[in-house]
């Protein structure tokens, strides 16, 4: 008897559209992560998996793939510099996250781009504003107020689509797509 469950159905991931650093920028943000962690407890995000979250979609079928990379062909937004120089914590202060004070105008324009262009295409989104972060510490103990920290400068020319997946040691992430800032950008 064939099986009607899992096997049959169609593939699908829990994916969402991010800002991934380089090594480099991600050690220091880890390494920012480390102190604001001595102060605060919580568990470290690992380097690799540090991002910036433009878009979450979540549970979405494999075949709905190639929808999302046409929405991300028609994102034209420049490279920009982003300056991580603030901390901050929500969930009832168990996450804490880094963020600019003073985003960059080319980061609303990406965000602003590729949620249009995804909704176009009948994918559904929060409306909340977008709050651009990098969650650096999760189930803090305690966490600060709001403050500013040491100014990490990410130069960004790059987004990308990843799969989060269930590992032994919280979330893993698959890059699924990559597109470069520009508006020359090769697509
Ligand atoms: P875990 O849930 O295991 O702690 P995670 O939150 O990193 O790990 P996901 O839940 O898959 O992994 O989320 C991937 C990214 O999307 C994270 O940066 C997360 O903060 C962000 N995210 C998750 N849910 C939402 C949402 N509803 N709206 C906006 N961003 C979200
Ligand atoms: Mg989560």
């Amino acid at each position: 008897m064939p099986d009607a469950g899992a096997a049959g159905a169609a593939p699908r991931l829990r994916v969402f559209f991010a800002l991934w650093p380089d090594a480099p920028t991600a050690s220091c943000l880890h390494c920012e992560a480390r102190q604001l962690q001595g102060a605060c407890g919580g568990r470290l995000m690992r380097p690799d998996t540090i991002h910036l979250t433009l878009a979450f979609l979540g549970d979405t079928p494999v075949s709905r793939l190639p929808i999302l990379a046409e929405a991300a062909a028609q994102v034209h937004a420049p490279p920009c510099t982003l300056v991580l120089d603030r901390c901050g914590s929500w969930h009832g202060n168990r996450v804490l996250w880094l963020g600019p004070s003073s985003p960059p105008e080319p980061l609303g324009l990406l965000a602003g781009q590729l949620g249009s262009a995804l909704r176009e295409r009948g994918v559904a989104l929060e409306r909340r504003p977008f709050a651009p972060h990098v969650t650096i510490v999760r189930n803090a103990l305690h966490a600060p107020p709001a403050q500013q920290v040491a100014a990490i400068t990410w130069d960004v020319s790059a987004f990308v689509l990843v799969a989060s997946e269930r590992g032994p040691d919280g979330a893993r992430y698959r890059e699924l797509g990559h597109w470069p800032l520009g508006e020359d950008a090769a697509r």
